[in-house]
């Protein structure tokens, strides 16, 4: 339409581009899961499985060096609270996790795994060979397929937060004590009762102690690892350890995705330039439009306005403010359209304003006075492990003869990149328990630490195994 001017053409070619691009990705997602659907009968395992897997699990259970594993997390607790508190000292704020990567590199190479170093990212990665490598001596990490096995650096405090940590009996108070230096701990300790014990796994696990995942990091180690490095293909399934307690199983990634719309315009003097369309009121309207919208309850799926700035003074028509919205969703489909929702909300209000100002001049040769910019500021994928997965009928068996009543929970951690991309993928805890996370009163006690170690070993040791 020729008196639209070419801002408003511009905005609507820019929402069809939205569009557009929404619409490719919700058919992506449509083929995934056909393609999923199709190929999952393949995986189901035969009905006798639950009781099989069950039997591996006790004979693994029942090796002589298991049980040494075993002993050592019994008796070797002090150890474990000594490298508790040495990592829990050593600051990682988002984007600062370095000094602690190459601690935990060094304690990865005292305990003997191989090919230790820190990758691009940031991340502290080291190799446990497997059997079947020991044997032909090829270089861990070769070709076989492997285990990643991990817990994230980093913290949201600023390193001037942490200060000394205090131990009372078994009770560690610092921040990030549980979240996460009770899995980087818990890592550790695995690595040593099995070098102590003289166990090897079958295939090779890669050990990773990996950046970025509160927060801004926007699972950027992960990331990392999954798409860039040269093993990311080779990973079969992920068992990861966030925080602390031994009857959590994360099978279920949150989606979200974070923006920041930024309305902006020529702005002026409250008196003599009214008229001159306002900014803040136009994200008024886009904010009240979202607010709006439906949204299911299943699956859940949520928005949130967390923040809003701009404007000059009371007396100035602003030039420019913006939002910062926050999207969750337990599934792909409906955060995809609640943010192609949001870009229409904002793409109406903004042509209304610009229709209503008429004549107003833009200040901005040839444009309409108001425009746009939406920008994304964060995003981690939904997705979910499926109910037949070898990890959790595994998982099951393990909890099962340690007589753990487990259960499965919904959270946004590392394991949103693994299973986003179809790879099996739990977040557990490690071990005893914990509060006050991400609050400067955070605290770990490392009662009952040694079942959920016992647990994770048997996992690890159990998905090393070739598939039954
Ligand atoms: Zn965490």
């Amino acid at each position: 339409m020729p008196d639209e001017g070419p801002l408003l053409s511009r905005g609507r070619e820019r929402a069809r581009q939205l569009h557009d691009t929404i619409s490719d990705r919700l058919e992506a997602v449509d083929r995934r899961r056909r393609l999923a659907s199709t190929t999952r009968t393949r995986f189901l395992m035969p009905p006798t499985v639950a009781s099989s897997t069950f039997q591996i699990i006790s004979q693994l259970a029942g090796l002589p060096a298991v049980h040494r594993a075993f002993q050592w997390f019994h008796l070797q607790e002090m150890q474990l609270r000594e490298w508790h508190r040495q990592v829990a000292s050593i600051p990682a704020p988002p984007f600062g996790e370095a000094a602690r990567a190459r601690w935990v590199a060094e304690q990865f190479a005292t305990l003997g795994l191989e090919n230790v170093g820190i990758d691009e990212c940031g991340n502290a990665l080291g190799w446990m060979r497997g059997a079947a490598n020991a044997q032909t001596g090829q270089e861990p990490g070769a070709s076989r397929p492997c285990t990643l096995f991990s817990a994230h650096l980093d913290t949201v405090f600023p390193a001037e937060a942490i200060g000394h940590p205090m131990q009372e009996g078994s009770i560690l108070r610092i921040p990030g004590a549980s979240d996460n230096c009770a899995g980087i701990t818990a890592l550790l300790g695995i690595a040593a009762a099995m070098r102590a014990a003289g166990l090897r796994p079958e295939r090779d696990i890669l050990f990773a102690c990996n950046v970025g995942e509160e927060g801004e990091g926007n699972l950027r180690g992960m990331r990392h690892i999954f798409s860039k490095s040269q093993f990311a293909a080779r990973i079969h399934s992920a068992v990861i350890l966030d925080g602390a307690g031994t009857d959590m199983i994360v099978t279920q990634g949150l989606g979200s995705k974070r923006f920041r719309i930024t309305i902006s315009g020529p702005g002026g003097h409250s008196w003599t330039d009214a008229g001159v369309p306002n900014p803040i009121l136009v994200l008024a309207n886009v904010l009240t439009a979202v607010g709006r919208i439906q949204l299911p309850g299943s699956p859940r799926t949520t928005w949130n306005v967390g923040h809003i700035e701009g404007g000059t003074s009371i007396n100035s028509i602003p030039q420019r403010v913006e939002a910062r919205i926050d999207t969750r969703s337990t599934d792909t489909v409906p955060l995809l359209q609640l943010e192609e929702h949001i870009h229409d909300a904002v793409v109406i209000a903004v042509e209304n304003a610009n229709r209503a100002a008429g004549d107003v001049p833009s200040g901005n040769h040839g444009s309409d006075p108001i425009q746009f910019e939406i920008a994304t500021i964060g995003e981690r994928p939904a997705a979910a492990l499926r109910e037949d997965a070898r990890i959790l009928s595994t998982l099951r068996a393990v909890d099962r003869h340690l007589q753990i009543r487990s259960h499965v929970s919904t959270a946004s951690t590392d394991a949103n990149i693994p299973l986003s991309l179809g790879i099996e993928a739990v977040s557990l805890g490690s071990g005893g328990s914990g509060g006050g996370v991400h609050t400067l009163e955070e605290w770990f006690d490392a009662a009952g630490r040694d079942l959920a170690l016992r647990r994770i070993l048997l996992l690890l040791l159990a998905l090393a195994q070739p598939e039954v």
